[in-house]
């Protein structure tokens, strides 16, 4: 059933798994707290962007990251996004922290190029419910205004369930991509969509998903998927990432394969924008 979400629920320390029907989600402590410290989180200063390097796999560049929201509570500690989003968008909350995120993002850009960077692309999350905010691309314009930095800087990583509801997409993500803002598709393979919209939308990178990297080694229809993947986004003429590498041969397997970036623990976790700035020293 749709309705039922499998959330973390924090138990003297230890973190245990449950189903909740999601008429109960607002009614267990963990949530009302979730929720009461989400309101509050955003003037008070506690969400904090990590940025995770995308490592070209054939020169060993890094030029973009994939920006990560973190949310440092002071009652909760860190909480991570899969414990906060899908209350945040249940609640409506996700459209001001959306906004703050895109805030947070461009304004990095922009010191790290007055640092003398140069310009650096980065990935934002998208949540379906911001698509179908009729704002979302003059928020977005007005915030590119507003740093003044290229739009090409700036990517959207929607996933495939937000592609479905097709008319409305379409026509967004057309002015988002007459702006020069770019657009991926996270976790690509996942989402029970009909490859047709790779005809339609305008897109400009698939981020193939982290289930499929896991045992690209060990199980032939990972491989195959993952291989199938790299030549479709290379016959689309669209940029392919392999997100989840954790080893070194899995990054030697996906360079020899011609998979054109990769991101994940192996080459860095997320971290904070100050320590990101040590790869642009390299
Ligand atoms: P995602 O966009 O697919 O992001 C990838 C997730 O995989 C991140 O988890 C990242 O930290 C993790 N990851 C990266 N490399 C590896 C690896 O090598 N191995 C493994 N096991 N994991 C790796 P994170 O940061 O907890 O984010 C989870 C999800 O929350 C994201 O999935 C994204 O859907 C959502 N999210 C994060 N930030 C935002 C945001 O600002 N807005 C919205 N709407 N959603 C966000
Ligand atoms: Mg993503
Ligand atoms: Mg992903
Ligand atoms: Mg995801």
């Amino acid at each position: 059933c749709a309705d039922i979400a499998l959330y973390r629920v924090k138990e003297q320390g230890r973190a245990h798994y449950q189903f909740y029907h999601h008429s109960m989600l607002q009614s267990t402590p963990y949530m009302m707290l979730i929720e009461t410290g989400l309101r509050k989180a955003i003037n008070q200063n506690e969400f904090v962007v990590f940025y995770q390097p995308q490592v070209d796999l054939c020169d060993e560049t890094i030029n973009s990251f994939e920006a990560l929201l973190r949310w440092n509570s002071p009652t909760l500690g860190f909480v991570a996004p899969n414990e906060f989003i899908p209350l945040a968008e249940d609640t409506g909350l996700i459209l001001p922290i959306g906004t703050w995120v895109f805030e947070e993002v461009c304004r990095q850009i922009k010191e790290w190029y007055e640092k003398g960077y140069g310009y650096k692309t980065v990935a934002v999350n998208l949540s379906t419910k911001q698509f179908q905010q009729s704002t979302l691309v003059e928020t977005i314009e007005g915030i590119l205004k507003k740093f003044n930095i290229p739009p090409h800087c700036l990517e959207i990583e929607i996933t495939e369930g937000a592609l479905k509801d097709a008319r409305e997409t379409i026509s967004v993500l057309k002015r988002l991509k007459e702006i020069g803002v770019q657009i991926s598709v996270d976790d690509f393979g996942t989402g029970y969509s009909s490859l047709s919209y790779l005809k339609r939308f305008p897109l400009d990178c698939l981020k193939i998903d982290q289930s499929f990297i896991a045992e690209l080694l060990t199980n032939p229809t990972d491989e195959a998927i993952t291989t199938t993947i790299i030549h479709l986004a290379q016959k689309l003429n669209l940029t392919v990432i392999a997100e989840g590498v954790e080893e070194q041969e899995q990054a030697q397997f996906l360079k020899e394969i011609n998979c054109e970036k990769a991101q994940g623990y192996y080459f860095s976790r997320p971290l904070p924008a100050h320590e990101v700035e040590k790869f642009f020293q390299q």
